[in-house]
């Protein structure tokens, strides 16, 4: 099962992404850690997306959906979870393109509803195991000891550069003039679900487990 989880910066993706990977074998593809990986890796094309990403706008498609093609040429029996892409039409357009040719296809297109003004408080709160990507929130989701990573034990935890209120309100602002498109060309193709992304985290990923059985 191939799907995508379509939302703002901060609606959950992530955060479910990962729980799906737990429970159901499938593999993770987050356009947004790909990017930070090449950055810290210091490769060329990350230091050509690194300016771009620290304003809060999006990334070429070019680059995004390249980094996409690499990921599936293997295939999988899991299937893919798709985070944080596609963000535009066209990056829509080639994912559909690359799946038909390994013979894949969209399951479904998960939209996680979320109101904007509960996302400031999402992605400044948010913070990350720098060994394992577990993700946490200083209110909703702290680990059981204080600074331990509850999967894997390290202490090493990270926090965003662009995890500001003034990075997000850019970021929203490419959302609804790039992304939030897609919610109405899913729908018209009969792939669109929506879940209630504010709802907690164990009642969201019930719901995407209705969706997915
Ligand atoms: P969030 O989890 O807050 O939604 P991501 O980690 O998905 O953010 O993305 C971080 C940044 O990486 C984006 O602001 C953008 O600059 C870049 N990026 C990630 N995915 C894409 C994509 N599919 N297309 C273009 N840029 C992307
Ligand atoms: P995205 O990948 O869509 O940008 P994340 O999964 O990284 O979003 O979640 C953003 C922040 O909100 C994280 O700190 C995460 O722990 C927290 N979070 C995720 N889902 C929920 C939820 N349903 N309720 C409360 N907090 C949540
Ligand atoms: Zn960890």
């Amino acid at each position: 099962m191939n799907i995508i989880l379509l939302g703002p910066p901060g609606a959950g993706k992530g955060t479910q992404a990962r729980h799906l990977v737990e429970e159901r074998n499938m593999v993770q593809l987050s356009t947004g850690d790909m990017l930070r990986d090449a950055r810290t890796s210091g490769t060329e094309m990350g230091k050509v997306v690194a300016d771009v990403m620290d304003r809060g706008e999006l990334v070429t498609d070019e680059i995004v959906i390249g980094l996409i093609r690499e990921k599936l040429e293997g295939t999988h029996a899991g299937g893919f979870i798709f985070d944080g892409f596609p963000r535009t039409l066209a990056q829509a357009d080639a994912l559909t393109d690359l799946l038909a040719a390994t013979g894949a296809k969209l399951d479904a297109v998960i939209e996680m509803q979320v109101d904007d003004a509960a996302l400031v408080a999402r992605v400044t709160g948010r913070f990350t195991c720098g060994d394992c990507g577990e993700v946490y929130h200083d209110v909703t989701h702290r680990p059981a000891a204080e600074g331990v990573c509850d999967k894997c034990g390290s202490t090493n935890m990270k926090r965003r550069a662009d995890d500001n209120e003034e990075s997000l309100r850019q970021r929203l602002m490419e959302y609804y003039k790039k992304t939030s498109p897609l919610i109405g060309y899913y729908y018209a193709k009969g792939q669109l679900r929506t879940v209630d992304g504010l709802a907690e985290i164990d009642d969201v990923q019930q719901a995407i487990a209705a969706i997915l059985d």
